[in-house]
């Protein structure tokens, strides 16, 4: 695909995305100062619980050797300093979450938005080579990969190191450095175990994600391809290439769980091992009147309070890698280049007359294969051009190099005098209205689909529209009128009324340059007529450029221009092309011919019966 990558890769995991990611959290600098402020409450709180607890205990415990009233003895004020340090520590967390959670929110949706944005902008090529589930999936997982990343790199990873620095610290200085030495060495033990592990299993979950989006991607594709399946009746084999890749889904679930086993084994027993390091440490330490059991309760509670957070940060890292992986892939939809790039010193459009000009244009989908050579035409202001030729001829590929879908390799298109790679896009394809040879509608009503053609149309506007279209009395003939949903991608519709509704959308639009491409394919003679009749009226005063199958519904274009195997071979009205004797006087003879053996079995000819 001429050198466009589509798919998305997982890459190895870098930290870039964290970079990136700081400027959409720039928007709320106050909240972050905030919730870093309730963090570092939540911290000290937790940090001091186990010194309150100590000199409990300590307190209590004299108190039992005592002969005093006990109620004399309840360390009261220690007791409540406790509970509101406990309330303290837990209200500071969620007060911090709290305030978080908007400014993820906000990044949430300003990155979700960019990237809805950029894949707009990227040309129809990176379209048609997409696959819409795994696109969808990426983007989701990015978007969820950025809440879990903030939340738990922030405000748990790094708050947890700093805690565990503080304790080290505390217990150093309070007691032996044996008990700072066991957590010091325990930690350090398990985080490299922790990032070894995980690192070894990354490619077990990649494998899990990339599973997924095929599978996804798989089955999106079949039930689009809904009705295809039930011409082939190949239900069957639909079902038989889905499970293979559920297959591979399950077996790449199964050894990412068994990973999943080995490493959270392997984290419970260092904690295991440092914890009764610890505990036997204390117990001697007490035995030898070392230390008192309020000491030996506060090194429990540290070695608790520490390995807790720690539990989860094994968990914590494992999934950042994830959403780290994700979010790139949703960074590296953005790191996607169009190909139709909008230069940045251009000016709008300006479109007096509308005259189309081809100059020598030569253009290739792939290098591998040109489609058009050397293609020189002129459209005058408010004529009308048809360009007719053999299916595959190149003549929609004419039209995708007009609206600038793709840029032509060599020569170029002018309209009224400026080249199009020397104006917005936006003006350029404001300039032309469309009606495709496929038309695909949103999955809202009909009249809302009519007035995407200019979406602040009043009804009565959009109403014109359809009577202009011939649509109306389709429209009568349906229980809900024009409020009816046409299904997804319009599927509800028959092909005519799907152009006619392109039809009522262009006349909506009211561009100075029309293009209809094969605007009457899926209509019937008498449909056709009037849809042909509408079609004059609005081009009277466009210039229209049409891509005719059927030459009847092109002889009175004033040119006429017919296209083989990407060349102009052919170009002048129909009369003098008739006269030439030349290749479209074949292809009207072949027509006729046609058309009066239809006539005579009294059906229509349907433009793919036709061959040339
Ligand atoms: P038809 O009358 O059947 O619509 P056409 O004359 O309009 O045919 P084009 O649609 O312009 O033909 O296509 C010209 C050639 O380019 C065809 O052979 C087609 O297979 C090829 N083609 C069209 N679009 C692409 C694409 N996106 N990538 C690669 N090749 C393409």
């Amino acid at each position: 695909m001429r050198g466009q990558k589509t798919q998305i890769e997982f890459h190895e995991v870098n930290w870039s995305a964290l970079g990136k990611l700081w400027y959409y959290l720039l928007e709320f600098r106050g909240r972050i100062v905030l919730a870093v402020l309730c963090l570092i409450a939540a911290k000290v709180a937790s940090v001091g619980m186990p010194f309150i607890l100590k000199h409990i205990v300590d307190d209590l415990n004299a108190a039992s050797a005592s002969d005093m009233a006990p109620y004399l003895l309840m360390p009261l004020g220690l007791l409540l300093a406790y509970g509101v340090v406990r309330f303290a520590n837990v209200i500071f967390g969620e007060l911090r979450d709290t305030l978080f959670g908007r400014v993820t929110e906000r990044a949430m949706r300003r990155i979700g938005l960019k990237v809805f944005e950029h894949l707009h902008s990227l040309d129809l090529e990176f379209h048609l080579n997409r696959r819409t589930g795994g696109l969808s999936r990426d983007i989701e997982r990015g978007t969820n990969g950025i809440s879990f990343l903030l939340r738990f790199m922030v405000f748990n990873i790094v708050p947890t190191f700093v805690e565990i620095g503080l304790v080290v610290v505390l217990l150093w200085v309070n007691y032996s450095g044996l008990y700072a030495l066991i957590v010091l060495l325990s930690v350090l033990v398990y985080v490299a175990f922790s990032v070894f592990a995980t690192e070894w299993r990354t490619r077990f979950v990649r494998e899990v994600n990339s599973a997924e989006s095929r599978s996804s991607t798989r089955s999106v594709d079949s039930l689009l391809n809904y009705e295809t399946v039930k011409y082939f009746t190949n239900e069957a084999y639909e079902s038989r290439h889905y499970d293979q890749e559920l297959e591979l889904w399950e077996s790449a679930r199964r050894k990412n769980r068994l990973t999943l086993f080995a490493l959270n084994g392997g984290q419970a027993l260092i904690i295991a091992m440092a914890m009764t390091a610890a505990m036997v440490l204390a117990a001697f330490d007490v035995a030898n009147k070392a230390m008192s059991i309020g000491d030996f309760v506060l090194i429990n509670a540290f070695m608790m309070q520490i390995f807790m957070p720690l539990n989860f940060l094994g968990f914590v890292y494992r999934e950042m890698k994830g959403a780290m992986a994700n979010i790139e892939s949703m960074f590296a939809l953005l790191d996607q280049q169009p190909r139709v790039i909008e230069s940045p010193d251009v000016a709008e459009l300006r479109v007096s007359a509308g005259h189309i000009r081809f100059e020598n244009v030569a253009f290739g989908y792939s290098t591998e294969r040109g489609i058009l050579h050397s293609v020189s035409f002129d459209v005058p202001p408010l004529s009308k051009v048809a360009i007719v030729g053999a299916s595959g001829a190149g003549k929609s590929t004419l039209f995708k190099l007009l609206f600038r879908f793709y840029d032509p390799d060599e020569g170029r298109v002018l309209v009224d005098g400026q080249d199009i790679r020397g104006v917005t896009l936006q003006s350029l394809r404001r300039a032309i209205g469309v009606v495709p040879q496929d038309t695909v509608l949103f999955n809202t009503s009909l009249f809302e689909n009519i007035r995407y053609g200019r979406v602040n149309a009043s009804d009565e506007d959009v109403q014109e529209a359809i009577c202009m279209a011939h649509l109306d009395d389709f429209i009568k003939q349906l229980p809900k009128g024009a409020d009816t949903l046409v299904g997804e991608r319009g599927l509800k519709l028959s092909g005519g009324e799907k152009q006619r509704v392109a039809i009522a959308r262009a006349i909506l639009k009211r561009p100075p340059i029309m293009v209809f491409d094969e605007a009457t394919s899926s209509l019937d003679s008498r449909s056709e007529q009037s849809i042909l009749n509408a079609i004059r009226e609005i081009s009277a005063n466009h210039t229209s450029l049409v891509i005719a199958h059927r030459l009847s519904t092109i002889v009175d274009a004033d040119t006429i221009i017919v296209l083989e195997q990407g060349r102009v071979v052919e170009e002048g009205s129909h009369r003098v092309l008739l006269a030439q004797g030349g290749r479209y006087a074949q292809m009207w003879a072949v027509q006729q011919q046609d058309r009066s053996q239809q006539d005579a079995l009294g059906g229509n000819l349907s433009p793919h019966t036709v061959s040339y």
